[in-house]
């Protein structure tokens, strides 16, 4: 029942300290030159603004505020140690964006950029991650879903990408196996996009299995083929799922209970940690899923938390750009992890097609 187990949200205002403005100039001169170049080009440059803003994250925290969810809690993140993030980037990269504090720079031509407090948003991000994993295991949740921004499943070991600056996800995989003992964790990315990133970090590690479900190449970032299935040690434990643009809630449902489910069950995992981006949902024009979609897929996801890992699950906002789908995905997600009924979609527009049905159904009976 809806408020049966205990959830936390991990929510950190530092994290809105994070917000490149394009009216300041950026370091390196020549990547901002170019990158105002492309954005001449598309005719953007005198409105353009950071599309991964802060708005996002309060719009979800005012949601809750004002709609609670019984049994969800926000509480406080925490800024990740150089050691928890160096077990998935190097430290030539994390001292690299370290020196970045207090300067604005563009870090990809892809508008990967950092304002003054970005560095720090970033810490907290990827802290919010680790203490999301730390309140599943110390009792104090039965699940955790931490508010992270900037997102990370683009950033791999060397190199941010795609508004990530820390992979967060990686980050909580990494410090559960290293803090917790855990032996194999499965990350869950319903992204639209596919987490490069992820990916590469763990893509010879066995003891990490990835699913992926996202829109195909060649849309953003173009990797995510079927045929990418991990490497050496790791090859069999990456599992990608591309889907055309019109993929909706029964394919993705359907990715879901017949890929993801028996690959959780050959792969026994103790934890599992999602990449909970709510850019899927059909407002964000990637793919087509709804409202009751994103619940569908959280039962799903924590069924099969409870089937193997004692219900042990943590989430971690990755993309979702309309504050308003964004919060409204967030909330419907957490209901689930909080022993609410998922939702059980079908074909868009059958309700009404039945009711209507039923209005006309003894129009056309035969005279008695
Ligand atoms: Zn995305």
């Amino acid at each position: 029942m809806l408020g049966d187990r205990n959830v936390r949200v991990i929510y950190d205002e530092r994290v809105l300290a994070h917000r490149p403005e394009a009216r300041e100039p950026f370091l390196p001169g020549r990547l901002d030159s170019r990158v105002r170049g492309v954005l001449e080009g598309l005719g953007l440059e005198a409105k353009w603004s950071y599309p991964e803003h802060p708005g996002r994250i309060t719009a979800i925290a005012d949601l809750l505020r004002a709609e609670p969810v019984p049994g969800v809690r926000l509480t406080k993140g925490r800024v990740a140690k150089l050691d928890q993030l160096a077990r998935v980037h190097t430290l030539s990269y994390i001292e690299g964006l370290y020196e970045l504090r207090g300067k604005q720079a563009w870090l990809d031509v892809d508008t990967t950029a950092v304002s003054a407090g970005s560095v720090e948003a970033a810490e907290v991000a990827a802290g919010s991650a680790v203490a999301a994993v730390d309140a599943v295991f110390n009792g104090k949740a039965h699940s955790a879903f931490a508010l992270c921004r900037p997102p990370g499943h683009h950033a791999n070991a060397v190199r941010a990408r795609g508004f990530c600056l820390f992979n967060n996800v990686a980050v909580a995989a990494a410090h559960a196996q290293a803090k917790w003992g855990v032996e194999r964790v499965l990350i869950i990315d319903w992204d639209a996009h596919h987490g490069n990133g992820t990916q590469d970090i763990f893509a010879a590690d066995p003891s990490v299995l990835f699913f992926d479900t996202h829109r195909a190449a060649p849309f953003y970032p173009g990797t995510g083929a079927m045929e990418e299935v991990g490497e050496g040690l790791g090859e069999g434990t990456t599992i990608n799922v591309p889907l055309p643009e019109e993929a909706g809630d029964l394919a993705m449902i359907h990715a879901f209970e017949h890929i993801l489910v028996p690959a959780a069950a050959w792969f026994q995992p103790e934890l599992i940690l999602v990449s909970a981006g709510m850019d899927a949902h059909r407002t964000e024009l990637c793919l087509n899923l709804s409202f009751d979609g994103y619940s569908a897929l959280a039962g799903i996801v924590q069924r099969l938390a409870d089937e193997h890992c004692q219900g042990r699950l943590a989430m971690m906002l990755e993309g979702g750009y309309n504050p308003e789908t964004l919060a409204r995905c967030t909330r419907r997600v957490l209901e689930v992890m909080a022993g609410g009924e998922p939702a059980n979609p079908r074909e868009p527009g059958m309700d009404a097609v039945e009711e209507i049905e039923a209005f006309h159904r003894d129009a056309f009976a035969a005279p008695d």
